[in-house]
Order: structure tokens, then sequence, then C-alpha cells
């Protein structure tokens, strides 16, 4: 008998029809003989309709009752999946993050894992009873409500895969595994067998919202073994895992590109020692995330500094920034929310060079211009307009030569 975790994402509830058919693959895999335990999102939309509410109600809405609110989604889906397995004859418990607990630290929209316990969860399951955990959700220390971050289901079912050391983690989605790139903008795009941690910490800190970032984090830290596959078919999907030999014998294993980013620049900045800390400190102190940084070379004493942060917390950052400049003597600070990133990530890329540059030529032969630029060992990023995100995203799948046709030709 085995522990087997299966999360099924907000598509794959949807509808009531497809919360049956989840519970029917929920009800296989018991009658297989394995203890269950399923995470489960909010119903398709519903989380995106909670905070459209909670942005109609004010502009800066309190952060603890943002979490109140846009967890509920995913209170919806656990009575009503816990409801149909208990009306086809199985025993079903649904539990809220509150009531196991999982508990987290207290950045509310944000929240980390700290701690779950699994009292309760072990004792239902002696008894047979199928376990249906709300994604997402947890409680802070002094009892608040908590939310993980959008995406964040898929953190909660490998946190709850490490803590209970169950010896399968599934997460079924509407796509059957992770691809070269989003298949929705490149049909040609091919499901890989397997991708190390590294790599897919990178694509999905890079926009692949297949995974949140967090899930991959937790899955290397405690070596679960995470299986992405479609919920509506049995074919096999990728395993997420340790890199091997495969891996590094590929070069470039995947395009992505992230939306959900604007760029702040501020002008005429000082150039002398303490202005990055001025300016970054503020931010950091409220909890707002600076990717990427390039500062120009001084002129004459000054210098232009550009950032991106995280477009859910872009009115926030620009009015610190504007406050800041002017303590600093910046002449000014100008916002653009019209970018986008794409990127290109492979562990290959480690001992190859040219990459960068074929990256960039492919771009420059559309016409794409490239605003920032940024590298690590594994991956090279390029923020560009966000019109042109999907063509570029298309481009460099070809010229990397990721397509299906192109990689079973090799
Ligand atoms: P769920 O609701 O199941 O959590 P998500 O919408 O969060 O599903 O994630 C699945 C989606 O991720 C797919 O529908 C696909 O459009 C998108 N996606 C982006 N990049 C990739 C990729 N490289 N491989 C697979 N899917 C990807
Ligand atoms: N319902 C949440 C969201 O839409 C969490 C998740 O689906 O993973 O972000
Ligand atoms: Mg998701």
């Amino acid at each position: 008998m085995a522990l087997v975790v299966q999360k099924y994402g907000g598509t794959s509830v949807g509808t009531i029809e497809r919360i049956r058919n989840v519970a029917r693959r929920v009800a296989r895999t018991y009658d297989d003989g394995n203890d269950v335990i399923v995470v489960v999102s909010a119903m398709a939309g519903e989380t995106n309709k909670l905070v459209a509410l909670a942005n109609e109600m004010c502009e800066f809405p309190s952060e603890r009752e943002y979490d109140v609110l846009v967890s509920t989604g995913e209170q919806v889906s656990i009575a009503l999946l816990a409801m149909c397995l208990q009306s086809m004859g199985y025993k079903a418990k649904s539990y809220c993050g509150f009531q196991i607990p999982v508990v987290t630290d207290s950045s509310f929209s944000k929240a980390r894992i700290e701690k779950i316990d699994d009292k309760k969860i072990r004792e239902d399951l002696k008894n047979g009873t199928i376990i249906v955990v709300a994604g997402f959700q947890g409680i802070d220390h002094e009892g608040n409500i908590t939310t993980l971050g959008r995406g964040g289901s898929d953190t909660s079912a490998v946190a709850v895969a490490a803590g209970l050391k169950a010896d399968v983690c599934e997460i079924f989605t509407d796509v059957d595994g992770i691809y070269t790139t989003d298949p929705r903008i490149v049909p040609e795009a091919s499901k890989m067998d397997k991708v190390s941690y590294d790599e897919m910490l990178e694509m999905a800190s890079l926009g692949s919202k297949v995974l949140q970032i967090r899930s991959v984090e937790f899955a290397k830290k405690y070596g679960v073994v995470v299986h992405v596959r479609s919920s509506f078919n049995d074919n096999p999907g990728t395993l997420v895992m340790k890199e091997d030999a495969d891996m590094e014998a590929v070069l470039v294993s995947g395009i992505t590109y992230n939306k959900d980013e604007a760029k702040i620049s501020v002008f005429r900045v000082p150039d002398k020692p303490g202005i990055a800390s001025q300016i970054f400190s503020p931010l950091s102190h409220a909890n707002i995330t600076v990717d990427m940084i390039i500062q120009n070379v001084s002129h004459e004493g000054f210098t232009d500094l550009t950032f991106t942060v995280p477009k859910a917390d872009y009115k926030k950052a620009i009015k610190i920034v504007e406050e800041t400049a002017k303590d600093v003597g910046a002449s000014g600070v100008k916002g653009d929310e019209s970018i986008a990133k794409v990127s290109i990530v492979g562990v290959g890329m480690r001992s190859h060079s040219g990459v960068a540059s074929k990256m960039f030529q492919t771009l420059a032969q559309e016409g794409i211009n490239i605003h920032m630029i940024s590298t690590s060992e594994i991956k090279i990023s390029c923020i560009i307009d966000s019109k042109y995100t999907e063509l570029a995203v298309r481009v460099l799948h070809e010229a990397f030569g990721l397509a299906k046709k192109d990689i079973k030709a090799e």
C-alpha cells in the first residue's frame, strides 16, 4: 500500500462534471489499495473573481482581509469533492488549511509553509478515509488565515507529500506535462519526460505557471519526485526530479515568458555609495521583490537605475519609489507596465558558449528590441515590449530546435 498525494488544479475542478471526473480518478487510486490525500484548487476563475472584488472594494485592501477573501475559493471545491466521493460510497473528509493546520509565516498573500501537522490526517487515513485538503491556504502563529501566492496549491500538495513522506506526488493539470514552452502558444512544443529541479526552478521563476516556484523548492529540498500530468487522460506526464546525465546533454530545454512584471526607472540618481540601498530598502520593507536591476554608466556623477517588480505590487512600488527619489535628489521616476520577460533555460548552457548571441540575434531578426538582459548559469532573460511576447517565444523555440519534429530528427 502506498500513500499517494494528488493535486487537481482549477480547470480540473472547474465544473461539477469535472469534479465528478476527479472523484472517479481519486476513487480508482483508492480502490487500487492506496491511501489517498487530494489537494484541490478553487474552481477555474473563482480566485480571479475574488481578487477583482477586493480591488473593486478599495485600492489597497488590507492584506489580512485579502487573504480571508481569496482563500474561500478552495473551501468550495474541497466540500464539493468530498460530497461527491461520499455519494459514491467512499469515506471522505475535507480540511481547510487552518483545520489541519498548515502553519505558515505571516506574509499575507505570499506566506511560506513552516509546518504541517499530520496527526488528524494520519488518524483519518488509518480508518480508510480519503482526505481532501484545500490548497493555497494556511494559518499563521496568531491564527490569521494566510494564502501562499497565486498557484499556491502546487506548494500545498508538495508540502503535504514531503511532510507525510508520501510515496507518490501527482500534480494533475490541463496539459499532459511540462513542455519545452507553453503549448498554448507553441502547439509544436514537445513534452519532456523528465526535468531537473534546477531547470524547473528557473522555468517556474521565469513565468512558466505550470508549477508554482515554491512547490519546486520544496520538492528539491525534500527530494519529492513530482509527476505533472493531465487530469483528462492517463498519459504519462513529466517527472520533476534530480538532475541526471541525459539532462546535461540538452543545451536549451525550455523557453518561458512572464507578463506579470513591470519596469520602474529612476533618472539622474546621484552616483554615490549607499544610494542603491536607499532606493531598494523601502521596497524590501514593503515585502516587494525586485527582480532585474540595471544601473547605467555614471555620467557627471549621476546615473539611471531601472528595475522590475511584480505587476501586482506595481502601484505600491511606484508610490514608494517616488518618495525615495525625492529624498535622494533624483530627477524623476517612470513606470512601464507593458513589458514581458522571455527567457531560455537549460542546464546544458553551463558548458556552452554562443547561446546568448543566438538568442539576441533571433530577437533582432524580428525587430524586437531588448530593454534589459540578465543571465545565470542556466538561463538568459530579456525584457521586451509585451506585444512581442508570443512572437519572441515562437521564434526562440524554433531557433533552438525544440519542436517535436526537430527533436525526433536528431
Ligand atoms: P492548474 O490550474 O492545473 O494549476 P495552471 O494554469 O496553473 O493549471 O498551469 C497549467 C498551464 O501552464 C497550462 O495550461 C499551460 O498553458 C501553462 N504552461 C506554461 N508553460 C508551460 C510549460 N512549459 N509546460 C506546460 N504548461 C505550461
Ligand atoms: N486558487 C489559487 C489561484 O488561483 C491557487 C491555485 O490555483 O493553485 O492562484
Ligand atoms: Mg496552477
